[in-house]
């Protein structure tokens, strides 16, 4: 087969040879990775202290900040009005673990790997606290939710680690501002996760009737408490009804569940005014960028779907709050342009002045700690992006459905394991009623060009590692609606 003399086949080689190591040598020398602003290309590296509080299930709407007509949220309200405010935001999965493995990895789901609650993230997968440890930062989380316990690979980078399991914000704040006291001189790292507005929607008594029979509250709408077996994680649940695990003395009436979702917020804004309090008097805000967030939504039975969230990616499953604070920043700012969670990770970043550049062989070989969002500081200083979109899709947790959403300006597509297509102009039917799919045939076609490339089919089997739960948190993902 081969006639080529020996000495030139050599040669052919040596020249291959050549000419891959000068490629290396050239790819090594590139500046991969594109600075993401001015102060990181002259190494303008800030020490300040990280505080990230993502609230569990917290819709945006539901806030005063975010014009809701109920006032649940005087204190985000206030520490909004000293910040950066996004308006449109979209959770990449409406279910705990995967979102907070997206937004701690800055990677969509197909990239983090965390595929359904109780899977575990991969030791191989970088974390913000990872990132901010190996720059010598203090590390500390105190959370909830036992999808986030110890274990659940959310653990990684973390000097100091508490789960609160299912205790209302006041205590697990109460930990986390005794922590502050104690190491404020330090360059820290604190996470706080608080479960409060998560159903079941059970606020301490005295709010139990604070929105009961206010002037929007209508006693008139109802919803089903009967069930049929399903299959799947949520036999208990169907559409139309309101979940075994939310229901509370029987009660059918679908406001009375909004209002104790409306106190639970408000419990929780009360309690925060003690973590907003203590990093004033501590002076904190004078050297700590503060992020406010949520892992998703919450459903109050529009498309039929009652109190619960993760099966579907309508506006009040992914539209989650967004607000950051820091030194020198902003102060009032709104922001409208779409923005995704995955993108705070590289704020953070990007106002620390920290470049992290990937070596090129692990761009080439590796995509375990590649960065999938984008810094909104361009957005922040009034510059316009060229990113313009958010993606969102259900986990893969359900047997029967699966949904994957892309957002464009005011138009979102929605495509659904059953084959149907949905496309709702927002501007004009935010509670997304009109499909229009059928109409703009083009426009499907664009914007499902840009979700080319996820799975439709439900059931993926990833390489997924799973969380070894004990007894007691089992009972805890039960009570709340994880679990049968
Ligand atoms: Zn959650």
């Amino acid at each position: 087969m081969n006639n080529m003399p020996a000495n030139q086949t050599m040669f052919t080689k040596n020249r291959f040879f050549m000419l891959l190591l000068l490629i290396l040598a050239a790819l090594s020398a590139m500046p991969f990775g594109r600075p993401m602003s001015g102060a990181q290309e002259q190494g303008n590296i800030k020490d300040y202290n990280v505080i990230l509080l993502t609230i569990d299930a917290l819709r945006a709407d539901h806030l005063g900040c975010y014009g809701y007509k109920r006032n649940t949220s005087p204190n985000i309200d206030k520490f909004a009005a000293n910040g950066v405010l996004f308006e449109n935001t979209v959770a990449q999965i409406p279910k705990t673990g995967p979102s907070v493995s997206s937004i701690m990895t800055s990677q969509y789901m197909q990239s983090a790997g965390v595929y359904r609650n109780g899977e575990k993230l991969s030791r191989k997968k970088k974390t913000i606290a990872e990132r901010l440890f190996d720059r010598s930062y203090f590390t500390a989380a105190f959370l909830t939710n036992a999808n986030l316990i110890y274990g659940s690979g959310h653990e990684q980078g973390f000097v100091l680690f508490n789960n609160y399991h299912t205790a209302p914000a006041e205590k697990v704040l109460e930990g986390a501002v005794d922590w502050l006291e104690g190491n404020r001189f330090k360059k820290f790292f604190l996470w706080i996760h608080l479960l409060d507005p998560h159903g079941p929607y059970t606020p301490p008594k005295k709010y139990r009737s604070m929105f009961v029979d206010d002037p929007f509250y209508n006693g008139t709408k109802t919803a089903a408490t009967e069930y049929k077996t399903g299959s799947g994680n949520n036999s208990e649940y169907i559409l139309g009804a309101i979940p075994k695990y939310q229901l509370i003395n029987g009660i059918n009436k679908v406001d009375y569940y909004i209002a104790q979702y409306d106190s639970e917020i408000f419990y929780m804004d009360e309690a925060l005014r003690s973590l907003f309090e203590t990093i004033e008097n501590l002076g904190l805000q004078k050297n700590s960028i503060i992020i406010i967030g949520a892992d998703h939504g919450e459903s109050m039975g529009e498309h039929d779907y009652y109190f619960e969230h993760g099966m579907f990616v309508y506006q009040g499953n992914v539209n989650i709050p967004l607000i950051i604070k820091y030194p020198g920043g902003p102060q009032g700012k709104r922001i409208p342009q779409i923005v995704q969670n995955i993108d705070i990770v590289p704020t953070l970043l990007d106002v620390l002045g920290i470049n992290e550049r990937e070596k090129w062989w692990k761009k080439i070989f590796s995509r375990q700690d590649r960065i999938e969002g984008k810094s909104l500081m361009p957005l922040i200083k009034g510059e316009t992006r060229e990113e313009n979109f958010a993606v969102s899709e259900t986990p893969y947790e359900y047997d029967d459905h699966k949904s994957v959403m892309v957002q464009k300006g005011s138009w979102k597509f929605i495509m659904n394991s059953d084959k149907t297509d949905e496309l709702y102009n927002l501007a004009e039917d935010p509670d997304e009623k009109n499909n229009q799919a059928e109409k703009h045939p083009e426009l499907v076609k664009e914007l499902r060009g840009h979700i080319r490339g996820i799975p439709k089919a439900a059931k993926r089997k990833g390489p997924e590692e799973n969380i070894q739960f004990g007894e007691k948190e089992k009972e805890e993902l039960k009570a709340l609606g994880y679990l049968q």
